[in-house]
């Protein structure tokens, strides 16, 4: 796998270097090639998510592997879990101080130096993978993500994606709103928001200490990801309860996020090299993801006998309502907030057109052909 993704990497790197390439005749009357850049550069990534955890944890270390291999060893990135060197939720404050150049975690953790952060890594009832990846890349929404953190000196790219997730573990029963009343969950973002409206009580904590606290009973839900994680990490031993669909994160964008300084010291083709390696780990999330989730849900169901169940549709229907009142408000609070959510809503009626008559018309049909 990590060979196929550098030659793609850098078949990529070789389409844009060629595409950039001068002309003959274009050096301006000198024949002498410019002198190599041999600098070298070695970086620290820190992130949020626990050692090893697959796909989110790995998806970095791949980064680091391609951008190596690509340079030639002239760029070195050396990987941290979540407090190997900070903790999970001083990531962003890391980058932005430059105590580390770059880090890799989810927007969401970022609402408490700006709220509309959120919509950065995934909204309520919005965009799936396929569909955020259009947003930020050909609509509009990773100029305005760079905007957004521009004042903190920090440069955020796509990398990574877990396409749906699970609604989490419960170990209660959850019939009606009125079973979510005082519901303690591990739940981040405008999700954690939403489950608060609707009564309950959102817990932020990271990937690590869930397995505990929901063991513990300090938390009686707990959403991380999807099959492949929720795995790897144990909580089928612990919950009784696994809830779909992942109404609170459809297609969570996970992000790499760039000191600015460190990503102005970088010569051109280092920076290419890294943009271009957070473009091949971004896919190759989403595409690890598809397939090991689907080998993970049938070993939950036929090895550990997981109960999964989908929620009521008066709870999502709530749920729904509750998350446009939030990002109203959040928006309301300054001009570029406003403009994101604008920005977001305005993609997602464009997309949500095409894909009824697409994706979802031939996703569909595929289940009624399956009978
Ligand atoms: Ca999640």
């Amino acid at each position: 796998m990590r060979q196929v993704l550098r030659v793609i990497a850098a078949a990529a790197l070789t389409v844009i270097l060629v595409a950039c390439a001068p002309e003959a005749g274009d050096s301006a009357g000198t024949d002498a090639a410019p002198a190599a850049d041999t600098r070298t550069f070695e970086w620290k990534l820190v992130t949020t998510w626990p050692k090893n955890l697959p796909a989110l944890g790995t998806a970095p270390e791949r980064l680091a592997d391609i951008v190596g291999e690509m340079s030639a060893g002239r760029f070195q990135i050396k990987v941290y879990a979540a407090g190997e060197l900070v903790p999970a939720f001083e990531v962003f404050d890391a980058v932005a101080e430059g105590s580390a150049e770059m880090g890799h975690g989810a927007a969401y953790y970022w609402r408490g130096k700006a709220p509309i952060a959120a919509i950065f890594a995934t909204v309520p009832f919005g965009l799936n993978a396929q569909e955020m990846n259009g947003w930020l890349h050909y609509g509009g929404g990773l100029e305005l993500w760079r905007e957004l953190y521009e004042p903190f000196g920090v440069v955020p790219l796509a990398a990574g994606n877990s396409g749906v997730q699970m609604a989490g573990w419960f170990n209660k029963e959850i019939n009606s709103l009125e079973d979510l009343q005082g519901l303690k969950m591990r739940i981040p973002g405008i999700g954690g928001e939403v489950l608060e409206r609707a009564g309950g009580v959102p817990v932020a904590m990271p990937g690590s200490e869930i397995f505990t606290s929901l063991q513990t009973g300090v938390i009686v839900a707990a959403e991380l990801v999807g099959h492949y994680n929720d795995l790897a990490l144990g909580l089928q031993e612990i919950a009784q309860y696994y809830y779909y669909p992942g109404w609170h994160e459809p297609g969570p964008a996970i992000e790499a996020l760039v000191n600015r300084e460190a990503w102005d010291s970088l010569p051109t083709d280092l920076r290419v090299m890294l943009e271009t390696a957070c473009r091949a780990v971004n896919q190759d999330m989403l595409d690890e993801f598809t397939a090991r989730n689907a080998t993970a849900l049938r070993t939950l169901v036929e090895e550990h006998g997981v109960d999964v169940r989908r929620l009521p549709d008066d709870v999502l229907a709530r749920f729904a309502e509750f998350s446009d009142d939030v990002l109203d408000e959040t928006a309301a609070t300054d001009e570029l907030s406003q403009r994101i959510l604008d920005s977001y809503r305005a993609f997602q009626g464009s997309v949500r057109e095409y894909h009824a008559i697409t994706e979802q018309s031939y996703l569909d049909t595929r289940a009624g052909v399956d009978g």
